[in-house]
């Protein structure tokens, strides 16, 4: 359900040194998709902002990177805390600024929660390795931060997707520059200011606001070890080339086009309502959600199922806004191309209002079908509530189709089949599979990542794969018995 909104947000404003930042270039108005009300002025910030966040990054390193990891974990246990004191208002922020449903936006910040779970579990599993080599000659290794480090991050998740990796790096003993999405924001400067509440001394966690400008500084700035880029993959291509021409570690997620995979077989109910679920929840802002689904040979009983929960989702009650006008404008001329060019469209989300909310940018649920391979809605990213539905006769086809994909962050199967569901996981060419699971986010310890175009870079953002990616290897041999020969070591 849509709640009313309760709470007085901060205004959007760079964070620099633990504290809010003047700036007095150009601004860039923030406008709530829910019903086009402005929220603040987000500063369009460049060279000169990250400069000075690096410098308070760059200061800070030394101190935070001294204390043990078992002392810096102390920061987010209370922030964690502090999270769940503060639920409803963050709640709120990601409601008001992004545009999903309160449910949706609660779930997000839950994940976040999850998240720093696991960047406290660190000290139980960043254990450095140590072994005599030879008699009185020990070799070990420790992970070492690399330093200042930059997050960026997209509109869709703006509270989940910084905490991927901020509490991470923090932890793991980095200072870092977050550039959120100018769309969204607010929900960062919450994030600044709980972490100070928490204890993280200044410097560690800076903030700058802006576009294009800041993204392209970030990528040249001498002092940035590693930048972890989350977006679209056309951005997310041009930041891994910057980022890795300039000698950083760079790890870029990309856009999704993710393919559901139905066989005859699947339960009815549970599949249609979560094929339903992945393509219409965060009003299919998700890289997660679904988008094409191929359905093998006779599926109508469940294209009807579908047809019936969608007509239960109703935008502004179960279905949040999407982000701007333009990604309206966006997915609904993706709706009419398909119809052009002869799909059939069985729920038709376009042109949705909210009655006292007619500033907000809405569309409903949509289902195409009879999809072709070769349309647009086929192969680009919608990143809207729109499911594709293309008809096969046999799994190889299926699979064939999903294979030809150039992205690859989710693929799934629904069947009651272990031996077809097989097929699929071996077969997918995606990052993550699920069996009967519409969005298959791994949850934590595992880690988030794509393959193929949805992702660019080796580590996973996520998981034990981001402790690699955080830190690098000092490698240290020892020797402390005088009497002993010398050898090819000594
Ligand atoms: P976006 O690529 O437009 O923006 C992402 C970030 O890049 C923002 O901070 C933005 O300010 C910056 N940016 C935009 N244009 C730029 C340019 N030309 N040069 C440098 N920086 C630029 O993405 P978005 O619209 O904010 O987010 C939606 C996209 O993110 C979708 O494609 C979605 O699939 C993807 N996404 C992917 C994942 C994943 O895990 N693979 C997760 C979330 C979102």
């Amino acid at each position: 359900m849509i709640t009313p909104t309760q709470i007085k947000w901060p205004e959007a404003k760079n964070h620099i040194n633990g504290q809010v930042a003047d700036f007095q270039g150009t601004t860039m108005e923030v406008i709530s998709p829910l019903d086009g009300a402005r929220l603040s002025e987000v500063p369009m910030s460049g060279k000169p902002e990250v400069d000075a966040a690096v410098k308070a990054a760059k200061e800070a390193f030394p101190n935070w990177s001294s204390k043990t990891l078992k002392e810096r974990v102390q920061v987010f246990f209370r922030y964690r805390a502090l999270l769940e004191k503060h639920m409803d208002e963050l709640t709120e922020l990601v409601h008001i600024e992004n545009g999903k449903t309160w449910d949706e936006a609660k779930a997000e910040i839950e994940k976040s929660i999850e998240l720093c779970e696991f960047a406290v579990s660190m000290p139980q599993i960043v254990v450095n390795e140590v072994q005599e080599v030879s008699r009185g000659v020990e070799c070990r290794i420790e992970r070492k931060p690399l330093g200042v480090v930059a997050c960026i991050s997209p509109f869709n998740f703006p509270n989940m997707v910084p905490h991927w990796t901020v509490p991470n790096a923090l932890v793991l003993g980095n200072t870092v520059v977050l550039k959120p999405s100018e769309l969204v924001p607010l929900s960062a400067m919450r994030m600044a200011e709980l972490l100070k509440e928490a204890g993280l001394p200044n410097g560690c966690f800076n903030i700058v606001h802006g576009g294009k400008e800041v993204v392209e500084a970030i990528c040249d700035h001498t002092h940035i070890e590693a930048v972890s880029f989350v977006g679209s993959t056309a951005v997310a291509k041009l930041v891994y080339i910057r980022a890795s021409s300039n000698l950083k570690r760079c790890v870029a997620l990309g856009g999704a086009k993710n393919h559901l995979l139905v066989l005859p077989d699947a339960h009815l109910e549970m599949t249609a309502s979560n094929v339903v679920a992945s393509m219409s929840g965060c009003a299919g802002q998700r890289c997660m959600a679904a988008s094409v689904m191929v359905g093998v040979d006779q599926v109508q009983h469940i294209i009807d199922k579908m047809v019936e929960d969608a007509k239960t989702i109703v935008p502004g009650e179960n279905l949040g806004s999407v982000i701007s006008a333009a990604a309206k404008e966006r997915i609904e001329k993706y709706i009419s191309e398909a119809e052009a060019a002869g799909a059939k469209i069985l729920v038709d989300g376009r042109g949705a209002t909210v009655p006292g909310k007619e500033g907000g940018f809405y569309v409903g649920p949509t289902i195409i079908d009879y999809v072709t391979p070769d349309m647009s809605v086929a192969k680009e990213e919608i990143f809207g509530p729109v499911i594709s539905i293309i008809r096969t006769k046999t799994l190889d086809e299926a699979i064939a189709i999903e294979n030809s994909s150039n992205y690859g962050n989710a693929a799934a199967v629904f069947t009651q089949s272990g031996a077809l569901a097989k097929v699929v996981m071996e077969k997918a060419s995606a990052g993550m599979i699920g069996v009967n699971i519409g969005v298959p986010v791994p949850r934590e310890p595992f880690a988030f990542g794509g393959w193929n175009e949805s992702k660019f870079g080796v580590a996973d953002i996520t998981g034990k794969s981001s402790i690699e990616f955080w830190t690098q290897n000092k490698k240290t041999s020892t020797k402390w018995n005088p009497e002993a020969r010398t050898n090819w070591m000594s």
